[in-house]
């Protein structure tokens, strides 16, 4: 196939359904007259797994906790975080969460603390060391907290030990050369996790470099190679940057190559997230056809078989050596982040996975790519496996042929590998992890669990009660006994809510879709558009002001008409009128309405997106997230509605029927804020519709347009003309509203002070019946940090939850509370990330942070950072034009010298001891906002305190603090951050409507007909 026809095929490959994608694979991966001999083979070696001595750490850690046990995720827990906690206090306390759960093993619970960590300690350290009682043991005998803190941490060590090749390149080489590893040869790896910094990337380039100097030192007579990861050189290793990674990354890696190359020390590049395959494909294949490099075959790459597209790599590859003049090195794996993909999947809303959703298809591409690759000229192949069937049937499809390796991971598959490598002369090489402890814990993790799934043949083989005829079971068989479909359990991201569906994303890490859309929203924007007060239907006159692009002011991209106060009148008049016949219309049509609206705004989402960018200095990610979340909306209310307002009947005495309804309640006013100006515009605007109500709907003034764009297309969907009216205009026009006594109930989403506003007028002592205001406000969002937190995630989601959308969601944090101890390497890191954010025109799919809404919000900003605030530790640069506010951040002396809310790109730090948790907790609290609280910390215990103490509408633990998906996390504060109901949950519509009860005697009209015909 020619280049152009492989790019084809991996498009056509990427989102198919499964069995378009795996049942072409079968005959390819079918055992034919061999089968046999696969078979005994792969018993010979699980026998012998089972009968080694030393069947690798990991299976015996998953033999004796098994990871869906408490035990196992305790254990893990504590690997994970315990060796990066500087301080005392938290490191007990991580202990103590840890060990507290679970069955500690052989010796039985215990009430003792110490005693769980004595058989902990002593089950870690046989499972290690193989050896009892040894110095672990009685140390902790010896106990006290100090030694139990002691003793975990030097288990943990050890474990690290057991599992990383060497903390140095030096060391990692010695050991290779020890008596265990003699028949291996090595792919060393630098441990650790992708790269957040510039400085983080050139750390690893560093270690990079010196590890081919010294793998490379003395010719490399084992043939030892590195491995490395391009997401640790180069912190935005994304499509959006791909016009700076690539050329960068191809530079950097290319020279490493060379320098491989000199050294005779080949290079593999590992296979990363499904998201980044294309362009790591730019990347090798820019590194391949560096003039140094041509006919050199160290050059290597890895093949996830998971991933749809596996198969046509392999012809890639071919391809890509047949061009170059070598043989490309291709490592065969399963894939390593296979959970992950799933969930980014279904979070994106996108159409189909990229890989596979059944272990069995996975063997399955695995073994239609091995066959390729051992067919293939112009590959080297290598075969990284685990699995006994996997392995014996490629041996044997190998036959006499030695003209490859297999590979396994350092600490697994010894067993496996003993003999084929000793006896049989096959070649095999250890994937060696080289790091400090720190750097192991995460790799360790992942490893973990990916094979101690339950799917994984390592659990399995550590599981008794999987026989050997369930270990062995013939994948081809397997898949076509389901058809090759996808598995049930793993629905589709359009089907992951029940009874409705998901909105679609669009996948913003394809080259090919950033083209299009980029394509589109050009020609959209080229069109006039025009905001007029929509009353009746029919668009009013009046004069127009321009509506200008936040990013270039100088654009104007339409024009904008506020409602006269005539307009307003005649607007509640009609909707007055017409919400009697509304609110009667059946529920069902209603909801209808709604549902329609959200395929309407799918439809029209390259639209939508343009004037959202450019009426809202939206970035592409989150104009798409506004516009999927309106849909959510639309959807959720949809089915909400029709479950609340069907009338219910409710039990009581014989001889009278009972019953409850929800109905509108009149004309309602929803007001809207700019910075969601589809998704809170029209969520408040379809959720009063669908209870029943007519609706004045008054956008923020700076965004009419997508308000006026979202109205046609609901009265499109069938929303009646006089239910629903759009009057565009300031403070002025939303005062008229809210003092107007048709008015009958009142949505906002604003500041506090509007609210306040609203909230007085609402109460006007003229004889008004009593409004409810639904008001979701500002707040003062913390973020607390403690040391148990991994600083990459940490940090990534600081950045993600303080500067996205510059700053301009009111779920946004502003306040990063982090833990003394590790404040310092924290600050560090986020500052290196935030100089890695590209601040400028969303028009740009690389930009991250846009402009601010418009001059006034620029100039209140900038006004507060050139004053008194704090210590400014951190600020970038803007675009000279444009209404940009630098990200920043500030350092305060105490958490109570915030007290605004300043809503841009601006984020406070400041920092807390250990033992003051609680007392933080409510000295946040005290503040009186309530929206979002973030937290990050490993241990269970921390965030029961934080979620049992914090008055907070949304708590978000370990993860970005914004974001609130519809359903999912309903979204809303309280204290001086909104009244409630929270948006997107099953609260919120019975606020919209009234209620109405009926009880009718049924026994007035001639006795209780159905109690006497009661048969006896
Ligand atoms: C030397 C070496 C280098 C490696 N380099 C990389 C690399 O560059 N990139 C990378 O991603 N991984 C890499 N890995 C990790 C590798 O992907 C895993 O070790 C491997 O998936 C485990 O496969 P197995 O054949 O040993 O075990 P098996 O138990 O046979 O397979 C487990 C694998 O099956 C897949 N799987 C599990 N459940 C499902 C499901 N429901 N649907 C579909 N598939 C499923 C997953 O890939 C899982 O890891 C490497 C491994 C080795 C040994």
């Amino acid at each position: 196939m020619s280049r152009d026809a492989l790019h084809a095929e991996f498009r056509r490959l990427h989102r198919a359904p499964e069995p378009d994608v795996v049942r072409p694979l079968l005959p390819a991966a079918r055992l034919g007259p061999e089968r046999e001999a696969v078979l005994a083979r792969a018993a010979g070696l699980l026998a012998e797994i089972r009968a080694a001595e030393s069947d690798g750490w990991v299976n015996r850690f998953l033999n004796r906790y098994r990871l869906n046990s408490s035990e196992g995720r305790a254990l893990l827990g504590l690997a994970e975080a315990f060796l990066r906690v500087p301080d005392r206090e938290t490191a007990d306390r991580l202990i103590r969460d840890k060990l507290g759960e679970g069955d500690w093993g052989a010796e039985g619970a215990s009430e003792s603390l110490l005693v769980n960590s004595a058989t902990w300690g002593l089950v870690v350290t046989r499972a290690l060391v193989r050896e009892e009682g040894g110095a672990l043991k009685r140390l902790i005998a010896r106990a006290g907290e100090p030694f139990v803190r002691t003793a975990v941490g030097a288990a943990m060590r050890l474990m690290a030990q057991l599992f990383v090749m060497g903390r140095s390149i030096d060391e990692a080489l010695k050991r290779a050369d020890a008596a265990d590893y003699r028949d291996f040869t090595a792919s060393f790896d630098m441990l650790g996790e992708a790269a957040r910094t510039r400085a983080d990337a050139d750390r690893y380039a560093v270690a990079y470099a010196q590890a081919l100097e010294a793998v490379g030192t003395g010719g490399n007579p084992r043939g030892h190679s590195i491995s490395v990861k391009l997401s640790a050189l180069h912190p935005r290793y994304e499509t959006a940057h791909a016009a700076t990674v690539v050329p960068y990354l191809v530079e950097r890696v290319g020279a490493l190559a060379e320098r491989g190359a000199a050294l005779g020390v080949p290079v593999t590049i590992d296979a990363e997230e499904q998201d980044r395959l294309m362009l790591s494909l730019q990347i090798i294949e820019g590194i391949a056809q560096r003039p140094a490099l041509r006919g050199w075959d160290g050059l290597g790459m890895a093949i996830q078989a998971y991933g749809k597209r596996a198969r046509p790599l392999v012809d890639w590859a071919d391809m890509l050596g047949r061009e170059t003049g070598r043989r490309v090195q291709v490592r065969l794996v399963k894939g390593a982040y296979w959970d992950s993909e799933i969930k980014r999947t279904q979070e994106a809303g996108l159409s189909g996975y990229p890989l596979f959703t059944r272990k069995a298809a996975t063997d399955v591409a695995y073994l239609a790519c091995a066959r390729a690759m051992l067919a293939a000229d112009h590959i080297h192949p290598a075969f990284a496996s685990h699995n006994a069937l996997t392995v014996a049937t490629i041996a044997e499809w190998a036959g006499a042929s030695r003209d490859f390796e297999f590979q396994r991971l350092h600490g697994m598959g010894e067993g496996l590998y003993e003999r084929m490598v000793r006896e049989e002369g096959f070649r095999c090489r250890l994937y060696a992890p080289v790091g400090g402890h720190r750097d192991l814990l995460a790799y360790l993790v992942r490893r973990l669990l990916e094979n101690g799934a339950n799917s994984s043949f390592v659990h399995q083989l550590a599981d008794t009660s999987v026989s050997q005829a369930e270990l062995l079971a013939d994948p081809v068989e397997r898949i076509e006994a389901v058809g090759g479909s996808a598995h049930p359990a793993i629905k589709l991201p359009k089907d992951i809510f029940p009874g409705r569906v998901n909105s679609s994303g669009l996948d913003l890490q394809d080259g090919a879709e950033l083209a299009r859309l980029t394509t589109a929203v050009g020609r959209a924007l080229s069109q006039p558009h025009r905001a007029a007060p929509i009353v009746g239907g029919m668009a009013m006159a009046g004069s127009a002001q321009p509506v200008r692009n936040p990013a270039r002011p100088d654009l104007v991209v339409g024009e904008a008409l506020t409602a006269s106060p005539a307009d307003v009148s005649r607007a509640l008049a009609l909707a007055e009128a017409a919400s009697a016949g509304w609110s009667a219309t059946p529920v069902a049509t209603r909801a209808a309405c709604l549902e329609r609206l959200a395929d309407r705004l799918e439809a029209d989402r390259d639209g939508l997106i343009a004037l959202l960018q450019a009426e809202a200095g939206k970035t592409l990610a989150d104009a798409l997230a506004d516009v999927r979340e309106a849909v959510d909306f639309c959807r959720y209310y949809a089915v909400e509605a029709r479950r609340l307002f069907e009338p219910q009947l409710l039990p009581g005495p014989t001889g009278e029927a009972n019953s409850l309804r929800l109905e509108g309640r009149g004309v309602f006013a929803t007001i809207a804020p700019w910075n969601f100006p589809l998704a809170i515009f029209l969520g408040q605007t379809v959720a009063a519709l669908v209870a029943g109500n007519a609706v004045v709907a008054k956008p923020a003034p700076q965004t009419p347009l997508v308000a006026a764009r979202a109205v046609a297309h609901a009265h499109a969907a069938g929303v009646p003309a006089d239910v629903l009216h759009l009057l565009p205009g300031g403070g002025a026009v939303g005062a008229m509203l809210v003092a107007d006594r048709r008015v009958a109930g009142v949505a906002f989403t604003g500041s506090t002070g509007t609210a306040r506003a609203i909230a007085r007028s609402l109460l006007a002592d003229d004889g008004r019946p009593l409004v409810p205001l639904i008001a979701e406000t500002g707040g003062l969002n913390a973020m607390i940090v403690d040391s148990t937190a991994l600083p990459e995630q940490v940090v990534a989601d600081v950045i993600t939850s303080a500067f996205r959308s510059a700053g301009q969601r009111c779920s946004a944090l502003r306040l990063l509370l982090v833990q003394r101890e590790v404040a310092g390497p924290i600050l560090e890191m986020l500052e290196g990330a935030m100089d890695m954010l590209m601040v400028g025109d969303p028009a740009d799919p690389a930009t991250d942070v846009g402009p601010v809404i418009d001059a006034a919000a620029q100039a209140r900003l900038n006004a507060y950072l050139a004053g008194p605030a704090g210590r400014i530790r951190h600020q970038l640069h803007v675009p000279a034009s444009g209404w940009f506010v630098p990200p920043t951040l500030i350092e305060l002396d105490r958490l109570e010298d915030l007290t605004e809310e300043w809503f841009g790109p601006i984020l406070h730090v400041a920092t807390w001891e250990a033992q003051e948790l609680e007392q933080l907790v409510e000295r946040i609290n005290a503040s009186g906002y309530g929206l979002t609280m973030g937290l990050h910390s490993r241990i269970a215990a921390t965030a029961a305190t934080v979620e049992r103490l914090a008055r907070v509408g949304n708590l978000y633990v370990n993860r970005a603090m914004i974001g609130a998906v519809v359903g999912a996390q309903p979204f809303g504060g309280e204290g001086l951050s909104g009244t409630g109901p929270k948006a997107g949950g099953p609260h919120y519509l019975p606020r919209f409507a009234v209620e109405r009860a009926v009880s009718i005697d049924t026994t007035s009209s001639g006795g209780n007909a159905s109690l006497l015909s009661i048969a006896d």
